[in-house]
């Protein structure tokens, strides 16, 4: 087998490089493999009630769309665009495979697994019959498994479970929920906030929910990431960013601003939140959670046994009624940051925050119109994904250093107007409009000073004087009232 890209992990990240790569390259052949047995990465084995936390107008891949781009009429996402279910995300990663293998130029191989490089090529094991094959890469392998999420359905439970427990993987819920007369829902993310939802929403009275919160968390009000009509929300979410980020002189007081402006959430107010993972919440699905009162704070649990949670300050109580769902996967990695580009391989990761499927396309252009592997990584420089609060400076200052530069890009700033997995995709229909003028005055006011001040938060370097003279440049043209703008999506038309 021969191949001129060979990419290993057909998740979305995987999947949106590919189609980029296939649309703006001539005469490129790419094989993407994957160990499980249909494309869509974590989405095959999520728990049945998950839905994309973002809207989908900006999910996927560049080339096909997911969804209608509909706002939604009721329920807890009422007013703002659609967010796919796990199984349209599912259907929609299998459509994206199957257009990409009608171009000719991508094969899909899901039940191969990549071992690694052999004598006479790149290892591939066929599972159903154990073969392994060598493929011969003639340009690059593309690492689209470096950032695989950690997921409740795979992960290792990470405490002891005594006989008489009651544990059951979020997956689980669904099928073991109606046997228990209590629940304890342990983990502080997005995946525990989507258990207690579904209890709730579920009929169970709040005070049969038992919240073990190792952490508390940060989200970003959901209101702030909507695209396309609703842009001047997200820009309005950016400019907000930027001016706390200007005017904070620590963490603490940073995230003081982000929540007094609106711009972050956190369950409850009194209680010290130092976890933030880029997670959104609605207000309604906010005010729903808060109806739950019995939260636990004793840190990670070690061990659960059939009447008491061990837990790493203190013991809880708890029965064997009581049923106990797993949260606690990581869900997005802290894998450290390497070169995206290298030597005869790509490592997808994050360049700008909040845009997991952005970024794969992004790394999908540039391969295909660079050919310098320092230019392309100037261009691209890793931003790993955030855990803590002490991550925001450093992911925020990146994001804004990193896009700076694209407005030195002719042809990147215009392929990123015009993507679809672009957050700001609306912008250019909709820049004259107040809404998105008054927030974008301000963002622009407070972007250079942020990127200074935040650099310094994190200990990292200033933009240097190239960055923040075209940053500059670009405030001065809006000014102008040029339709052309910096911002958190680089250059938009
Ligand atoms: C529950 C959840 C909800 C999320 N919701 C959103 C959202 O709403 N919006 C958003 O922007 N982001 C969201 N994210 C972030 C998420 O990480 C991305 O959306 C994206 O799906 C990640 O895709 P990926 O391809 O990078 O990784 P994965 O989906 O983890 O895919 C990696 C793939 O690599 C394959 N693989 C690994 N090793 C090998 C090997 N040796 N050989 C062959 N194949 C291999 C795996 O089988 C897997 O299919 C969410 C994440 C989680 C966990």
């Amino acid at each position: 087998m021969e191949t001129d890209y060979l990419v290993v992990g057909a998740g979305a990240s995987g999947l949106a490089f590919a189609d980029t790569l296939v649309a703006e390259a001539e005469n490129v052949q790419v094989t993407v493999v994957d160990r499980d047995q249909a494309p869509g990465g974590h989405w095959l084995q999520a728990y049945p009630f998950v839905r994309l936390h973002s809207p989908s107008a900006y999910y996927g891949v560049n080339s096909v769309v997911l969804g209608e781009d509909r706002i939604d009429e009721a329920g807890e996402n009422a007013g703002y665009y659609e967010r796919a279910t796990g199984e349209q995300v599912r259907e929609y990663f299998a459509q994206a495979a199957v257009r990409l293998t009608a171009t000719g130029r991508v094969s899909v191989l899901t039940g191969h697994e990549y071992l690694g490089p052999g004598v006479d090529g790149e290892q591939v094991r066929d599972l159903d019959t154990g073969e392994v094959r060598a493929v011969r890469v003639r340009r690059k392998i593309v690492d689209a498994r470096y950032l695989e999420a950690s997921i409740p359905a795979t992960h290792t439970i990470p405490f002891d479970v005594a006989s008489g427990a009651r544990v059951v993987a979020v997956n689980d819920l669904p099928s073991a929920a109606t046997t228990a007369s209590s629940y304890a829902v342990l983990g502080s993310g997005k995946t525990a906030v989507d258990a207690c939802t579904w209890l709730l929403d579920n009929n169970v009275e709040p005070d049969r929910i038992r919240w073990i919160r190792p952490r508390d968390a940060w989200f970003y009000d959901r209101r702030h990431l909507q695209p396309l009509e609703q842009v001047g929300t997200m820009i309005e979410g950016l400019s907000l960013d930027a001016e706390a980020g200007a005017r904070a002189a620590t963490i603490d007081e940073l995230f003081e601003q982000l929540e007094a402006s609106g711009r972050l959430l956190r369950i409850d107010p009194t209680s010290p939140a130092t976890m933030y993972r880029g997670t959104m919440l609605s207000a309604r699905e906010l005010a729903a959670l808060r109806r739950i009162e019995d939260v636990v704070r004793l840190g990670r649990v070690r061990r659960i046994e059939a009447d008491r949670i061990l837990l790493e300050r203190g013991d809880a109580r708890t029965s064997p009624e009581t049923l106990h769902v797993d949260c606690t996967a990581l869900g997005l990695t802290g894998a450290p940051a390497r070169p995206i580009f290298e030597p005869g391989r790509i490592v997808l990761q994050q360049v700008r925050h909040l845009s997991p499927c952005f970024n794969a396309a992004l790394i999908g252009f540039l391969e295909a119109h660079r050919a310098d592997d320092a230019e392309k990584n100037r261009l691209c420089p890793p931003n790993p994904y955030p855990a803590s609060i002490e991550d925001w400076p450093r992911m925020m200052s990146r994001t804004w250093r990193t896009e700076a530069r694209w407005l030195g890009e002719p042809d990147l700033s215009a392929w990123v107007a015009g993507s679809r997995l672009h957050l700001l995709r609306g912008l250019r229909d909709h820049a004259t409009e107040p809404s998105v003028q008054v927030p974008l005055q301000r963002y622009l006011t407070h972007v250079t000073a942020a990127i200074e001040r935040l650099g310094q938060l994190d200990g990292s370097k200033s933009p240097g004087p190239e960055l923040t003279d075209q940053v500059n440049k670009q405030k001065r043209k809006e000014r102008a009232r040029t339709p052309r703008v910096y911002s958190g999506g680089g250059s938009i038309r």
